[in-house]
Order: structure tokens, then C-alpha cells, then sequence
């Protein structure tokens, strides 16, 4: 396996369009799909921010099986209409191999969990299920636990199982820290680049578990040369199901583009 290929990469790009070069892509919504009027208010702010990438879990991976567990495939039909409606495209995890199919109808971007990294059988699905469509796409978020090899080794199942169009996303490890839910390693977004021509995108809401530190780790990921950010945030964030602490308020996303563009400008790079 030769993962050390040469020097910084720059312009990545997925075939799909989810990463273009020049920009700094910013994915929005709410953790989870809780009904037809929570997710279009919440779809709508992030339409109305000028963001083209809704996220929002339909089938969710909880710490405690008596925690929401997400509406299944009925969130999956509010998703895809909602993000039709307002041509915004859809992300939402995929938990079992058996759903991707089921999962890949709704949504163009499947997204693989921190809890899933090492779930070969799901990479090895997800893989050959994308493989050849030009619409279809996979972010995969690091582990909480895993080296950034191990990340890489991950985002090869997929690759190799055909599957290209994938976007690996930092989203915090575990570390003493307990001031933050977990601890951004912005250094694994710069190595990570180093080693792959993957795109790599940062999630600060499940790194920080607080809406307070979202903004400011995001400026922070567009000068640590990620492409692009996945942030949680909510019509009403104090109400959410799942993950309310750090869920910005969906009027907040207007200002989170307008303080990274200055910083995405100096970077080379447009937000969109
Ligand atoms: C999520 O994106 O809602 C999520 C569960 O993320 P992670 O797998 O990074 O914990
Ligand atoms: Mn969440």
C-alpha cells in the first residue's frame, strides 16, 4: 500500500461536483431529519445563506439505544423532497450495508460516521454501490480513535471498491480535553492532504459540542487548507432532537459565509 505520494496537493476536486477547485464548499442542517416542517424551515436558512449542500441524518447512529434513534425512512422521504423542492443537494449517513440502495434513492451524498470508519463491509458497499454514477458521493468522517492512516485505509475500501467522489471529513478525536466534546486535529486535515488527493472537508460541531467555538474553528479550517466545512444548525436549535448544544441557529448561516469569505479570499478560495 503506497499512501505517500508527493508534496501538498492543491485544486482537488470530486468528478461530482461537491468539491470544485477555487472553493471552500459549506454543507448545512440540522443532526437530524425530525419532521416535514423542522427540516424545510431549517433547508430553507441554509438555501437562503446561498449554500447548494443540505445535511440532515435520517437513520442515526446514537450512543444510547433509548436516545432518538431518527425517523428511518420516512426521514429519508422529507429529505429528498425538501432538498428537491429547493434543489439543494441532500447528505445523510448510511449505517448498514442493507440501506444503501434505499439511502443512495434519496440522497446523492451518503455519508459513513465516525462509529462506521472501520466498518468494512458498509466501506465495501458503499463502494460499489457509487461506483460509476457521476451523482453519487461519500464523505467519510475520521474516527474518534483512528490515525490518520488508518483514516486513509478506510477511504481505500471505497476506493477500491470503485467508489470514487469521496470527501474524508475531520470531526474531532478523543482526547483528556473535556472542555470540548472532542478535540479538532486541524494537523490531520494538513496531513491528511499531504498524503491523498482526496478532498477534506472539517465538521467543528461534533469536534467542539458547542455553538460558541463552530465559527471560530471554522475560519481556522479554511486557513489549515481543508476544502470545505459541515456544520449542524437548527430553526430552533434550544428544541433540537439530537446534538442541540452545537447547533448554530439557521439564522446564523448568512453570517458564517460572510466571516469566512475574507478568510477564503486570502486563501484563494470562494465559499460556496
Ligand atoms: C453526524 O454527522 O450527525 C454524526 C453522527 O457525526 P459523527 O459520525 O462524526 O459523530
Ligand atoms: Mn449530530
Amino acid at each position: 500500500m503506497d499512501l505517500i505520494q508527493s508534496g501538498v496537493k492543491t485544486n482537488v476536486k470530486t468528478s461530482n461536483g461537491m468539491i470544485r477547485p477555487n472553493t471552500f464548499r459549506v454543507i448545512a442542517g440540522p443532526c437530524t431529519v425530525e419532521s416535514y416542517d423542522q427540516f424545510v424551515a431549517s433547508a430553507k436558512a441554509v438555501k437562503g445563506a446561498g449554500f447548494e449542500y443540505v445535511r440532515g441524518g435520517a437513520f442515526k447512529p446514537r450512543t444510547s439505544p433509548y436516545s432518538f434513534q431518527g425517523l428511518g425512512e420516512e426521514g429519508l422521504r422529507i429529505l429528498s423532497e425538501v432538498s428537491g423542492d429547493l434543489g439543494l443537494r441532500a447528505v445523510t449517513e448510511v449505517l448498514d450495508p442493507q440501506d444503501v440502495e434505499l439511502v443512495m434513492e434519496h440522497a446523492p451524498i451518503l455519508q459513513i460516521g465516525a462509529r462506521n470508519m472501520a466498518n468494512f463491509a458498509l466501506l465495501k458497499a458503499v463502494g460499489s454501490a457509487i461506483a460509476g454514477s457521476a451523482e453519487h458521493g461519500v464523505i467519510l468522517k475520521r474516527g474518534f480513535a483512528a490515525t490518520v492512516e488508518e483514516w486513509l485505509l478506510a477511504a481505500e475500501y471505497v476506493t477500491s471498491a470503485g467508489g470514487d467522489n469521496v470527501v474524508l471529513c475531520e470531526r474531532g478525536i478523543r482526547t483528556f480535553e473535556t472542555s470540548t466534546r472532542f478535540t479538532l486535529d486541524l494537523s490531520a486535515v494538513i496531513v491528511a492532504k499531504r498524503l491523498t488527493d482526496l478532498p477534506v472537508i472539517v465538521d467543528p460541531s461534533h469536534a467542539a459540542g458547542r455553538r460558541d467555538l463552530v465559527v471560530p474553528l471554522s475560519k481556522a479550517s479554511v486557513a489549515a487548507e481543508a476544502d470545505g466545512l459541515m456544520v449542524e444548525s437548527h430553526h430552533e436549535p434550544q428544541e433540537a432532537l439530537c446534538d442541540a448544544e452545537q447547533a448554530l441557529p439557521a439564522e446564523a448561516l448568512v453570517g458564517l459565509r460572510e466571516t469566512l469569505q475574507p478568510f477564503a479570499s486570502a486563501m484563494g478560495r470562494e465559499v460556496v
